[in-house]
Protein backbone atom coordinates (compact mmCIF):
# COMPACT_ATOMS: atom_id res chain seq x y z
CA UNK A 1 0.00 0.00 0.00
CA UNK A 2 1.18 3.46 -0.67
CA UNK A 3 2.64 5.20 1.72
CA UNK A 4 2.54 9.41 1.79
CA UNK A 5 5.79 10.89 1.39
CA UNK A 6 6.85 13.74 3.22
CA UNK A 7 9.99 14.77 1.07
CA UNK A 8 10.02 17.08 -1.93
CA UNK A 9 8.15 15.57 -4.96
CA UNK A 10 10.99 17.10 -7.13
CA UNK A 11 13.45 14.98 -5.41
CA UNK A 12 12.60 12.14 -6.93
CA UNK A 13 10.30 12.80 -9.78
CA UNK A 14 11.23 15.44 -13.09
CA UNK A 15 8.81 17.56 -13.28
CA UNK A 16 7.91 17.54 -17.90
CA UNK A 17 5.02 19.81 -19.21
CA UNK A 18 0.88 19.80 -18.12
CA UNK A 19 -1.43 17.26 -19.08
CA UNK A 20 -4.48 18.73 -17.98
CA UNK A 21 -5.77 20.75 -15.28
CA UNK A 22 -8.78 20.45 -13.11
CA UNK A 23 -10.36 22.93 -10.42
CA UNK A 24 -8.17 22.22 -7.59
CA UNK A 25 -4.43 21.72 -9.23
CA UNK A 26 -2.71 20.65 -12.23
CA UNK A 27 -1.62 17.23 -13.27
CA UNK A 28 1.96 17.86 -15.15
CA UNK A 29 3.91 14.43 -16.75
CA UNK A 30 6.78 13.97 -14.49
CA UNK A 31 9.43 11.25 -14.71
CA UNK A 32 10.59 9.25 -11.80
CA UNK A 33 14.37 9.52 -11.55
CA UNK A 34 15.18 6.29 -9.82
CA UNK A 35 13.67 4.12 -12.80
CA UNK A 36 13.06 6.51 -15.91
CA UNK A 37 9.28 6.02 -15.87
CA UNK A 38 6.84 8.05 -16.79
CA UNK A 39 4.02 9.16 -14.58
CA UNK A 40 1.73 11.89 -14.16
CA UNK A 41 1.43 13.85 -11.22
CA UNK A 42 -1.65 15.52 -9.47
CA UNK A 43 -0.91 18.41 -7.91
CA UNK A 44 -3.85 19.41 -5.38
CA UNK A 45 -3.54 22.45 -3.14
CA UNK A 46 -4.78 21.35 0.26
CA UNK A 47 -6.74 23.87 2.68
CA UNK A 48 -4.98 26.19 5.12
CA UNK A 49 -7.61 26.30 7.16
CA UNK A 50 -10.88 25.44 8.08
CA UNK A 51 -12.54 28.43 7.08
CA UNK A 52 -10.59 28.76 3.83
CA UNK A 53 -12.32 28.94 0.54
CA UNK A 54 -9.38 27.95 -1.36
CA UNK A 55 -7.76 23.89 -2.10
CA UNK A 56 -9.31 20.90 -1.01
CA UNK A 57 -9.56 19.20 2.47
CA UNK A 58 -6.81 17.03 3.63
CA UNK A 59 -9.49 14.17 4.84
CA UNK A 60 -10.96 14.16 1.27
CA UNK A 61 -7.68 13.77 -0.92
CA UNK A 62 -6.96 11.33 1.53
CA UNK A 63 -10.37 9.82 0.92
CA UNK A 64 -9.00 9.95 -2.86
CA UNK A 65 -5.42 8.19 -2.26
CA UNK A 66 -7.61 5.32 0.28
CA UNK A 67 -9.79 4.43 -2.81
CA UNK A 68 -7.12 4.46 -5.48
CA UNK A 69 -5.35 2.46 -3.15
CA UNK A 70 -7.76 -0.54 -3.16
CA UNK A 71 -7.55 -0.42 -7.13
CA UNK A 72 -6.15 -2.29 -9.61
CA UNK A 73 -7.97 -3.14 -12.63
CA UNK A 74 -7.05 -2.77 -16.53
CA UNK A 75 -9.62 -0.29 -17.24
CA UNK A 76 -8.88 1.91 -13.75
CA UNK A 77 -6.09 4.55 -13.50
CA UNK A 78 -3.54 3.28 -11.02
CA UNK A 79 -1.96 4.98 -7.93
CA UNK A 80 1.76 4.52 -8.10
CA UNK A 81 2.95 7.25 -4.89
CA UNK A 82 1.89 9.71 -3.19
CA UNK A 83 3.29 13.34 -1.70
CA UNK A 84 2.63 15.73 1.21
CA UNK A 85 3.62 19.22 2.13
CA UNK A 86 2.34 21.84 4.05
CA UNK A 87 0.17 23.31 0.70
CA UNK A 88 -0.18 20.71 -1.35
CA UNK A 89 -0.33 16.89 -1.54
CA UNK A 90 0.53 15.21 -5.40
CA UNK A 91 -0.94 12.21 -6.57
CA UNK A 92 1.57 10.37 -8.85
CA UNK A 93 -0.78 8.19 -11.52
CA UNK A 94 0.11 5.95 -14.35
CA UNK A 95 0.10 8.39 -17.45
CA UNK A 96 -2.54 8.12 -19.82
CA UNK A 97 -1.43 8.96 -23.09
CA UNK A 98 -4.77 8.65 -25.23
CA UNK A 99 -6.66 11.47 -24.27
CA UNK A 100 -10.35 11.01 -24.03
CA UNK A 101 -12.65 9.38 -25.42
CA UNK A 102 -15.30 11.29 -26.83
CA UNK A 103 -12.14 13.40 -29.11
CA UNK A 104 -10.78 9.74 -30.01
CA UNK A 105 -14.23 9.26 -31.34
CA UNK A 106 -14.97 12.53 -32.69
CA UNK A 107 -12.01 12.04 -34.80
CA UNK A 108 -13.37 9.27 -36.89
CA UNK A 109 -15.41 9.45 -40.08
CA UNK A 110 -17.69 7.10 -38.74
CA UNK A 111 -18.84 4.68 -36.30
CA UNK A 112 -20.89 1.48 -35.63
CA UNK A 113 -22.78 0.76 -32.48
CA UNK A 114 -20.59 -2.32 -32.32
CA UNK A 115 -17.33 -0.26 -32.31
CA UNK A 116 -18.91 1.61 -29.16
CA UNK A 117 -20.06 -0.82 -27.69
CA UNK A 118 -16.44 -2.14 -27.27
CA UNK A 119 -15.75 1.03 -24.90
CA UNK A 120 -18.67 1.18 -23.30
CA UNK A 121 -18.14 -2.89 -22.24
CA UNK A 122 -14.77 -1.34 -20.96
CA UNK A 123 -15.94 0.92 -19.32
CA UNK A 124 -18.94 -0.96 -17.70
CA UNK A 125 -16.13 -3.34 -16.61
CA UNK A 126 -14.17 -0.55 -14.61
CA UNK A 127 -16.99 0.33 -13.15
CA UNK A 128 -18.30 -3.53 -12.13
CA UNK A 129 -15.09 -4.12 -10.64
CA UNK A 130 -15.36 -0.62 -8.58
CA UNK A 131 -19.16 -1.56 -7.36
CA UNK A 132 -17.94 -4.99 -6.34
CA UNK A 133 -15.88 -3.20 -4.23
CA UNK A 134 -18.63 -1.44 -2.55
CA UNK A 135 -17.47 2.12 -4.32
CA UNK A 136 -18.80 4.27 -6.29
CA UNK A 137 -17.62 7.17 -8.50
CA UNK A 138 -19.92 9.67 -8.57
CA UNK A 139 -18.36 11.85 -11.26
CA UNK A 140 -18.89 9.69 -14.72
CA UNK A 141 -18.53 11.98 -17.17
CA UNK A 142 -16.58 12.58 -20.77
CA UNK A 143 -13.42 14.20 -19.29
CA UNK A 144 -13.24 11.21 -17.05
CA UNK A 145 -12.98 8.54 -18.99
CA UNK A 146 -10.07 8.40 -20.96
CA UNK A 147 -7.59 6.31 -23.46
CA UNK A 148 -4.20 4.61 -22.30
CA UNK A 149 -3.29 4.58 -25.68
CA UNK A 150 -4.75 5.97 -28.88
CA UNK A 151 -2.41 4.64 -31.86
CA UNK A 152 -3.17 0.77 -31.35
CA UNK A 153 -5.72 -1.32 -32.73
CA UNK A 154 -7.92 -1.67 -29.62
CA UNK A 155 -7.59 1.42 -27.35
CA UNK A 156 -7.92 0.38 -23.87
CA UNK A 157 -10.22 2.73 -21.36
CA UNK A 158 -8.68 3.83 -18.46
CA UNK A 159 -11.17 5.64 -15.81
CA UNK A 160 -9.98 8.61 -14.23
CA UNK A 161 -10.71 11.23 -11.24
CA UNK A 162 -11.61 9.31 -8.25
CA UNK A 163 -11.66 12.70 -6.09
CA UNK A 164 -16.03 12.78 -5.49
CA UNK A 165 -15.61 8.16 -5.15
CA UNK A 166 -17.03 7.21 -1.99
CA UNK A 167 -16.69 3.55 -0.54
CA UNK A 168 -20.32 2.85 0.45
CA UNK A 169 -20.08 0.52 3.46
CA UNK A 170 -23.54 -2.05 4.54
CA UNK A 171 -26.19 -0.16 5.52
CA UNK A 172 -24.93 3.46 5.55
CA UNK A 173 -26.65 6.54 3.47
CA UNK A 174 -24.47 8.39 1.70
CA UNK A 175 -25.91 11.71 0.87
CA UNK A 176 -24.26 14.60 -1.30
CA UNK A 177 -24.65 17.28 -3.48
CA UNK A 178 -22.11 17.05 -5.70
CA UNK A 179 -21.03 16.35 -9.69
CA UNK A 180 -21.69 17.80 -13.25
CA UNK A 181 -25.51 18.83 -13.78
CA UNK A 182 -25.44 16.43 -17.31
CA UNK A 183 -24.69 13.83 -15.71
CA UNK A 184 -25.92 13.76 -12.16
CA UNK A 185 -28.72 11.97 -10.66
CA UNK A 186 -32.73 12.90 -9.99
CA UNK A 187 -31.50 11.58 -5.98
CA UNK A 188 -28.41 14.16 -6.13
CA UNK A 189 -30.39 17.27 -6.68
CA UNK A 190 -33.18 15.84 -4.32
CA UNK A 191 -30.91 15.25 -1.44
CA UNK A 192 -31.54 10.91 -1.56
CA UNK A 193 -29.50 8.58 -0.33
CA UNK A 194 -26.99 7.95 -3.52
CA UNK A 195 -24.59 4.52 -4.39
CA UNK A 196 -24.01 2.42 -7.10
CA UNK A 197 -27.66 3.07 -9.07
CA UNK A 198 -26.18 7.09 -9.36
CA UNK A 199 -23.35 5.99 -11.39
CA UNK A 200 -26.15 4.11 -13.78
CA UNK A 201 -27.55 7.08 -14.66
CA UNK A 202 -24.59 8.77 -15.53
CA UNK A 203 -23.66 5.64 -17.93
CA UNK A 204 -27.20 6.40 -19.12
CA UNK A 205 -26.71 9.91 -20.50
CA UNK A 206 -22.74 8.93 -21.70
CA UNK A 207 -24.84 6.14 -23.55
CA UNK A 208 -27.20 8.67 -25.00
CA UNK A 209 -24.67 11.27 -25.93
CA UNK A 210 -22.36 8.63 -27.22
CA UNK A 211 -25.36 7.53 -29.64
CA UNK A 212 -27.02 11.17 -30.14
CA UNK A 213 -24.44 13.64 -29.70
CA UNK A 214 -27.57 14.87 -27.86
CA UNK A 215 -27.64 15.51 -24.19
CA UNK A 216 -30.92 14.21 -22.64
CA UNK A 217 -31.36 16.47 -19.92
CA UNK A 218 -29.25 19.80 -21.18
CA UNK A 219 -31.06 23.32 -20.30
CA UNK A 220 -30.50 26.52 -21.39
CA UNK A 221 -28.79 26.78 -17.66
CA UNK A 222 -27.60 24.67 -14.72
CA UNK A 223 -31.00 25.75 -13.19
CA UNK A 224 -32.90 24.23 -16.31
CA UNK A 225 -30.99 21.19 -16.63
CA UNK A 226 -31.54 20.40 -12.58
CA UNK A 227 -35.29 20.85 -13.36
CA UNK A 228 -35.38 18.42 -16.25
CA UNK A 229 -33.11 15.63 -14.77
CA UNK A 230 -35.61 15.77 -11.67
CA UNK A 231 -38.13 15.68 -13.86
CA UNK A 232 -36.71 12.72 -15.59
CA UNK A 233 -38.46 13.53 -19.01
CA UNK A 234 -36.25 12.78 -22.34
CA UNK A 235 -37.10 11.04 -25.17
CA UNK A 236 -35.54 9.52 -28.88
CA UNK A 237 -35.87 12.22 -31.39
CA UNK A 238 -36.64 10.16 -34.61
CA UNK A 239 -34.70 12.39 -36.51
CA UNK A 240 -31.74 12.47 -34.40
CA UNK A 241 -32.06 8.52 -33.40
CA UNK A 242 -33.00 7.10 -36.69
CA UNK A 243 -29.28 4.54 -37.23
CA UNK A 244 -29.64 3.79 -33.28
CA UNK A 245 -31.24 0.36 -32.91
CA UNK A 246 -33.98 -0.90 -30.61
CA UNK A 247 -31.48 -2.46 -28.46
CA UNK A 248 -29.66 0.55 -27.62
CA UNK A 249 -32.51 2.58 -26.45
CA UNK A 250 -33.50 -0.27 -24.50
CA UNK A 251 -30.23 -0.29 -22.93
CA UNK A 252 -30.96 3.60 -22.10
CA UNK A 253 -34.45 3.79 -20.96
CA UNK A 254 -33.39 0.73 -18.09
CA UNK A 255 -30.53 3.38 -16.97
CA UNK A 256 -32.22 6.45 -17.41
CA UNK A 257 -35.02 5.81 -14.64
CA UNK A 258 -35.93 7.61 -11.36
CA UNK A 259 -36.16 5.18 -9.04
CA UNK A 260 -32.52 3.96 -8.51
CA UNK A 261 -33.56 0.74 -7.72
CA UNK A 262 -35.16 0.27 -10.94
CA UNK A 263 -32.05 0.82 -12.94
CA UNK A 264 -30.17 -2.12 -14.67
CA UNK A 265 -26.44 -2.90 -12.59
CA UNK A 266 -23.55 -3.13 -13.79
CA UNK A 267 -23.91 -6.77 -13.92
CA UNK A 268 -26.93 -6.60 -15.73
CA UNK A 269 -25.73 -4.24 -18.60
CA UNK A 270 -23.03 -6.51 -19.15
CA UNK A 271 -25.27 -9.20 -20.07
CA UNK A 272 -27.98 -7.01 -21.76
CA UNK A 273 -28.02 -8.23 -25.63
CA UNK A 274 -27.25 -5.08 -26.86
CA UNK A 275 -23.59 -5.67 -25.15
CA UNK A 276 -23.91 -8.86 -25.97
CA UNK A 277 -25.98 -10.38 -28.47
CA UNK A 278 -28.00 -13.32 -27.83
CA UNK A 279 -28.13 -14.44 -31.57
CA UNK A 280 -26.87 -13.43 -35.01
CA UNK A 281 -29.58 -11.09 -35.73
CA UNK A 282 -28.78 -9.11 -32.34
CA UNK A 283 -25.16 -8.77 -33.76
CA UNK A 284 -25.56 -8.20 -37.35
CA UNK A 285 -28.38 -4.87 -35.88
CA UNK A 286 -25.43 -3.44 -33.77
CA UNK A 287 -23.04 -3.29 -36.74
CA UNK A 288 -25.47 -1.86 -39.03
CA UNK A 289 -26.46 0.94 -36.69
CA UNK A 290 -23.98 3.39 -36.21
CA UNK A 291 -23.90 6.27 -33.91
CA UNK A 292 -24.75 9.89 -35.49
CA UNK A 293 -21.56 11.23 -36.06
CA UNK A 294 -22.46 14.57 -37.32
CA UNK A 295 -24.06 15.59 -34.10
CA UNK A 296 -21.49 14.07 -31.96
CA UNK A 297 -18.61 16.13 -33.09
CA UNK A 298 -21.13 18.96 -32.55
CA UNK A 299 -21.59 18.36 -28.85
CA UNK A 300 -17.75 17.34 -28.67
CA UNK A 301 -16.75 20.38 -29.95
CA UNK A 302 -19.38 22.29 -27.94
CA UNK A 303 -17.95 20.61 -24.92
CA UNK A 304 -14.35 21.23 -25.87
CA UNK A 305 -15.41 24.95 -25.85
CA UNK A 306 -17.28 25.36 -22.81
CA UNK A 307 -14.83 23.52 -20.94
CA UNK A 308 -11.34 26.02 -22.03
CA UNK A 309 -13.92 28.91 -21.22
CA UNK A 310 -14.13 27.75 -17.94
CA UNK A 311 -10.55 27.06 -17.47
CA UNK A 312 -9.82 30.68 -19.18
CA UNK A 313 -12.53 31.85 -16.23
CA UNK A 314 -10.85 30.25 -13.74
CA UNK A 315 -6.68 31.64 -15.01
CA UNK A 316 -8.35 35.21 -14.85
CA UNK A 317 -9.26 34.25 -11.46
CA UNK A 318 -6.00 33.45 -10.72
CA UNK A 319 -4.65 36.25 -12.07
CA UNK A 320 -6.40 38.79 -10.62
CA UNK A 321 -5.12 37.17 -7.43
CA UNK A 322 -1.95 38.38 -8.94
CA UNK A 323 -0.67 34.99 -8.54
CA UNK A 324 0.45 34.10 -12.36
CA UNK A 325 1.62 37.40 -13.04
CA UNK A 326 4.64 36.97 -10.37
CA UNK A 327 7.92 35.86 -12.30
CA UNK A 328 9.99 36.44 -9.13
CA UNK A 329 8.55 33.48 -7.78
CA UNK A 330 9.80 29.99 -9.00
CA UNK A 331 7.12 27.22 -9.63
CA UNK A 332 7.69 25.38 -5.97
CA UNK A 333 6.96 28.76 -3.96
CA UNK A 334 4.23 29.62 -6.29
CA UNK A 335 2.21 26.39 -5.72
CA UNK A 336 3.31 26.60 -2.09
CA UNK A 337 1.67 30.75 -1.68
CA UNK A 338 -1.13 29.60 -4.25
CA UNK A 339 -2.96 27.82 -1.11
CA UNK A 340 -2.56 30.53 0.87
CA UNK A 341 -3.82 33.28 -1.26
CA UNK A 342 -8.17 34.18 -0.10
CA UNK A 343 -9.98 35.94 -3.00
CA UNK A 344 -13.06 37.28 -1.16
CA UNK A 345 -14.30 39.16 -3.97
CA UNK A 346 -14.53 36.51 -6.70
CA UNK A 347 -15.88 33.13 -6.66
CA UNK A 348 -13.29 31.02 -6.04
CA UNK A 349 -12.17 28.77 -8.71
CA UNK A 350 -11.86 25.65 -5.72
CA UNK A 351 -15.62 25.70 -5.51
CA UNK A 352 -17.05 25.37 -8.92
CA UNK A 353 -16.26 21.75 -9.33
CA UNK A 354 -17.55 20.24 -6.36
CA UNK A 355 -20.76 21.68 -6.40
CA UNK A 356 -23.34 22.25 -8.96
CA UNK A 357 -22.33 24.99 -10.79
CA UNK A 358 -21.21 26.34 -14.30
CA UNK A 359 -20.25 23.13 -15.43
CA UNK A 360 -22.27 21.68 -17.82
P1 LIG B 1 -11.91 18.27 -12.23
O1 LIG B 1 -11.96 19.51 -11.46
O2 LIG B 1 -12.11 18.51 -13.73
O3 LIG B 1 -12.77 17.14 -11.75
P2 LIG B 1 -9.55 17.23 -10.94
O4 LIG B 1 -8.90 18.39 -10.21
O5 LIG B 1 -10.20 16.23 -10.07
O6 LIG B 1 -10.43 17.74 -12.13
P3 LIG B 1 -8.55 15.27 -12.78
O7 LIG B 1 -9.89 15.22 -13.46
O8 LIG B 1 -8.12 14.05 -12.06
O9 LIG B 1 -8.44 16.52 -11.81
O10 LIG B 1 -7.45 15.68 -13.84
C1 LIG B 1 -7.56 16.87 -14.62
C2 LIG B 1 -7.13 16.58 -16.05
O11 LIG B 1 -5.76 16.14 -16.07
C3 LIG B 1 -7.91 15.45 -16.72
O12 LIG B 1 -9.08 15.92 -17.33
C4 LIG B 1 -6.90 14.91 -17.72
O13 LIG B 1 -6.89 15.71 -18.89
C5 LIG B 1 -5.57 15.09 -17.02
N1 LIG B 1 -5.19 13.85 -16.32
C6 LIG B 1 -5.63 13.44 -15.11
N2 LIG B 1 -5.07 12.27 -14.75
C7 LIG B 1 -4.26 11.93 -15.77
C8 LIG B 1 -3.39 10.81 -16.01
N3 LIG B 1 -3.28 9.84 -15.11
N4 LIG B 1 -2.67 10.77 -17.16
C9 LIG B 1 -2.80 11.79 -18.07
N5 LIG B 1 -3.59 12.87 -17.91
C10 LIG B 1 -4.31 12.94 -16.78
Amino acid sequence: MTSFKHENVEDLYELLEKLGSGHFGEVKKCREKSTGTYYAGKFIKTRKCKGSRLGLDRDQIEREVFILQQLEHPNIMRLHDVFTSKAEMVLILELIRGGELFDFIAEKEALSEEDAIEFLEQILKGVAYIHSRSIAHFDLKPENIMLLEKDVPHPKIKIIDFGLAQKIEDGAVFKSMCGTPQYIAPEVINYEPLGPPTDMWSIGVITYILLSGLSPFQGETDQETLTNVVSGNYEFDDRIFKQTSELAKDFIRQLLLKDPRDRMTVVECLIHPWIKPLNRNQAVNRSRSSINMKNFKKFNARRKWKLSYNMVSACNRLCRMKLLCNPMKDEEELRQCESDQEDEKTKPVTLLRRRLSNSS
